[in-house]
């Protein structure tokens, strides 16, 4: 292939652009506000479970808690009932009286461990409530936490993006000074050899693979016309002469 040397050494100045612009890509795809986004969206969904276990802890003890102290309303009308019968002195057998009694009593201390269980269980509701109020709290603060993170990632993407229209438009401008077929061969090898396709040979040494060349390879690029296109023998990149190229 042949191409003018000014073509050829555009060439350089295009490799630079487009591993500007391959920089600003990868920058762009590894924000490191990124990852912090993604381990705050599963710290948001953890406690947003969370919380749907605490709140159905808690209508649980609601229910548990209005069930027991239904027990106590219960127990309560009962012994009424019976203190009521023990006053009203329609009860005159000794038996019956002191059935009566022991009924009382014994309703009495089924009252007090029932109303035990109703504090115990209002005590565990308070507790659960807490923690569904912390859990709020936490998740607050993530919520706001994320927003802020995803301002700061919308922020610097957008320099990239800024950085990048302005490349694109400096690379078509020196594209355009490029022949068409080196262009298609320089941008298969850049598609190749990871996005670098041409390389400056500077003081013997090819810039793509950083080897010096041999003496045999030097000697044909010497000998090559100024308008041949050349190529690296160890990584196949287009090899730009320039005055330091050292021939
Ligand atoms: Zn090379």
């Amino acid at each position: 292939m042949k191409a003018a040397p000014d073509a050829q050494k555009r060439l350089i100045d295009l490799q630079e652009l487009d591993s500007s612009l391959d920089r600003l890509a990868h920058r762009r795809r590894s924000l490191p506000e990124l990852a912090e986004i993604e381990r705050l969206e599963a710290r948001l969904a953890e406690l947003r479970d969370a919380i749907v276990a605490a709140e159905t802890e808690v209508g649980d003890l609601d229910r548990e808690q209005r069930k027991a102290e239904q027990d106590v309303d219960q127990v309560r009308a009962r012994a009424e009932r019976d203190r009521k019968r023990l006053d009203s002195g329609q009860v005159t057998s000794a038996k019956d009286l002191s059935g009566l009694q022991t009924e009382i009593e014994s309703l009495a201390r089924r009252q007090s461990d029932l109303e035990e269980v109703v504090l115990e269980v209002m005590e565990r509701r308070e507790e659960a409530d807490g923690r569904v109020g912390a859990l709020r709290a936490d998740l607050a603060k993530a919520e706001e936490e994320l927003a802020a993170l995803r301002t700061r990632r919308d922020e610097a993407r957008q320099g990239i993006d800024a950085e990048a229209g302005m490349t694109t438009t400096a690379r078509a401008g020196v594209a355009g000074d490029v022949p068409d077929d080196l262009l298609a061969l320089y941008e298969k090898l850049r598609g190749q050899f990871g996005g670098v396709g041409a390389a400056v040979l500077y003081r013997g040494a090819c810039q793509g693979c950083h080897l010096a060349l041999n003496t045999v390879d030097l000697n044909r690029i010497r000998a090559a016309a100024d308008d041949e296109v050349v190529r690296c023998e160890e990584c196949r990149r287009i090899l730009v002469r320039t005055a330091e190229s050292g021939l």
